[in-house]
C-alpha cells in the first residue's frame, strides 16, 4: 500500500552529517509533518509513498539546515553603522551608545525579521541568538517559521530593557517560562562576557544552569585585551576565570576563543566546553583568529557562527565555513585539514549537540525535525562538479540557495522566501537608518 506523506524531496545528492558523514547519491528524503519519515533511493520512492509536495532536485545537493550558532540577530539594524574600529573602540564609542538610544521592542522585532530572512536565504534554519527583548527576537523567529535558541542576556550594567542582574534575570526567565512549550523556540542563559559581569552575577548563572539544565552562551576571550584586563583584574585569564567559578562545562557554548594558550585549552577540552568560532567578526574587528585545528584534533565539539551583521557584515554561513577553513589551513600550514566534512559537521551536527539538540536536529537522519537546504550546483560558479560537498564548500551558495524546509514546511521555494515580503524588509532597515543617522 502507498502511504500519503507531506512531501517528497529526491535529489542528486544528500549529504547527511551522520556520524560516518554519509554521502548518498539519487536518494529521496520523505517528510511527514515536522520529521524526516525515510530515506530511500528515489528509483523506489514512488513505490511506497506518494505527496502534494514533490520535487525532483537532479541539480541540487541536500544537506541538513545549517546552524549560525553566535548571533545577535537584531544587529542587523546596525550593519555598516561603525565598520573599521577595534571592538573596544567598537562596543563603547559607537555600538552601546546607539543602543541605548534606539534599542527597543520595535528595534529588536524589526532587526530579527530582517536577520531571519538573511539567514533563511543563505540555508540557515537554526541561530544562536543573544540580545536584549527576547521576546520580539522569539516573535519574529516564530513568525517567520524559523528556528531559535534565544539567550537570555545578563550583565551588569543598565540599558533600556533591563536595571541589573537581577532583573536580566528575572526578565530572561519569565521568557523561558512563557515560550517553553513553543516547537521552534529553547533557551540559554547568556552573560554577555567575562568583562560585562561580575563573579557574583556570574555564579548565580551557573547555579540556574544546572537547575534548569540550560546551557551557557557567551563571549570568551575575544580579544588580548579582554585577556589581559582579566590578568591585571583577576590575576587569571577569562577561561580560568570561568573555571574558578564552576561555568566550564559541557553545557557552556563559548563564542570566539581566540588567544587561548596551551593551559587554557587544556581547561576547555578537559571540561568539554563547546567553542564557537567567528572567523570573520574575529578579523573584521582585528581581534585575532581562534585556531579550531588544535581544538579539532584533540576532539572537541567546534561549531561556526557569524556574530552580528554589526561585525561581519553577512548571516550568511556559507562564506563564515569557507573563511574558517581556508583561516586554519593557511595559519597551521596544513592544507590537508579542516576538509568538507569536518566543515559541514561544523555547522549542522556541532552546533546541535552544543544545545542539547543533537537528538532532533543537525543532520539528516530519520525521526529527525526537517530542517533541510536544497543548493543548486549546476550554474556558472560550481560546474564542473567532481566532489559535491567539497565545490559546496569552495564554490556554494552565491545565490545558489534554492530550497529550504524548517520543521518539515517550506520556507524557501526556487530561491524565494515563501509568504515573506522582502521588500518590505528592506523598506523598514532603510527607515531604521534614516532614524538612527539623524538622531
Ligand atoms: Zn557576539
Amino acid at each position: 500500500m502507498i502511504k500519503k506523506v507531506n512531501s517528497i524531496i529526491s535529489a542528486s545528492w544528500i549529504y547527511t552529517a551522520d556520524k560516518i558523514n554519509t554521502l548518498l547519491e539519487d536518494h529521496s528524503i520523505v517528510i511527514l509533518e515536522d520529521e524526516i519519515f525515510d530515506i530511500l533511493p528515489t528509483k523506489s520512492v514512488f513505490d511506497k509513498y506518494e505527496a502534494d509536495d514533490v520535487f525532483a532536485l537532479s541539480d541540487h545537493i541536500i544537506i541538513p539546515g545549517l546552524i549560525n550558532n553566535h548571533t545577535h540577530a537584531a544587529m542587523s539594524l546596525l550593519k555598516g553603522y561603525a565598520n573599521d574600529l577595534p571592538l573596544k573602540s567598537w562596543l563603547e564609542d559607537h555600538i552601546w551608545p546607539a543602543e541605548k538610544q534606539h534599542v527597543s521592542e520595535a528595534f529588536v522585532k524589526d532587526g530579527s525579521l530582517i536577520a531571519i530572512a538573511e539567514m533563511i536565504k543563505t540555508g540557515t534554519t537554526t541561530f544562536n541568538d543573544m540580545y536584549f527583548y527576547p521576546n520580539e527576537t522569539a516573535e519574529a523567529a516564530v513568525e517567520m517559521g524559523m528556528r531559535a535558541n534565544i539567550g537570555l542576556v545578563v550583565m551588569e550594567f543598565p540599558t533600556n530593557y533591563a536595571s541589573d542582574p537581577e532583573d536580566y534575570l528575572k526578565k530572561g526567565l519569565d521568557f523561558r517560562d512563557q515560550w517553553r512549550d513553543e516547537d521552534l523556540i529553547s533557551t540559554s542563559l547568556a552573560p554577555h562576557a567575562p568583562y560585562t559581569t561580575s563573579d557574583k552575577t556570574l555564579s548565580l548563572v551557573g547555579t540556574y544552569a544546572e537547575q534548569l539544565n540550560l546551557p551557557i552562551h557567551t563571549h570568551l576571550h575575544e580579544t588580548m585585551e579582554e585577556i589581559k584586563n582579566s590578568i591585571s583584574q583577576f590575576k587569571v585569564s577569562p577561561i580560568q576565570r570561568f573555571g574558578a567559578l564552576g561555568l566550564l562545562g559541557p553545557n557552556l557554548v563559548a563564542a570566539h576563543c581566540t588567544h587561548v594558550g596551551e593551559q587554557d585549552l587544556n581547561l576547555l577540552n578537559q571540561n568539554n566546553v563547546n567553542v564557537v568560532h567567528n572567523p570573520s567578526s574575529n578579523l573584521i574587528l582585528g581581534s585575532g583568529i581562534a585556531d579550531i585545528s588544535k581544538m579539532l584534533d584533540l576532539g572537541m565539539n567546534v561549531s561556526i557562527g557569524t556574530d552580528s551583521s554589526a561585525s561581519n557584515n553577512r548571516l550568511d554561513m556559507f562564506e563564515e565555513l569557507r573563511m574558517a577553513v581556508l583561516l586554519g589551513k593557511g595559519i597551521n600550514h596544513k592544507p590537508e585539514i579542516l576538509d568538507s566534512n569536518v566543515a559541514f559537521k561544523m555547522a549542522t551536527y556541532n552546533a546541535a549537540k552544543s544545545m542539547n539538540k543533537g537528538e532532533l536536529i543537525g543532520s539528516i537522519e530519520l525521526k529527525k525535525k526537517a530542517d533541510i537546504v536544497a543548493i543548486n550546483l549546476d550554474s556558472i560558479f560550481t560546474q564542473p562538479v567532481y566532489n559535491p560537498l567539497s565545490s559546496l564548500l569552495y564554490n556554494g551558495n552565491q545565490g545558489g540557495v534554492d530550497y529550504v524546509w524548517i520543521n518539515g514546511t517550506l520556507k524557501l521555494n526556487a530561491g524565494q522566501l515563501e509568504n515573506i515580503d522582502l521588500d518590505k524588509l528592506t523598506n523598514i532597515a532603510k527607515s531604521w537608518k534614516t532614524k538612527i543617522k539623524t538622531t
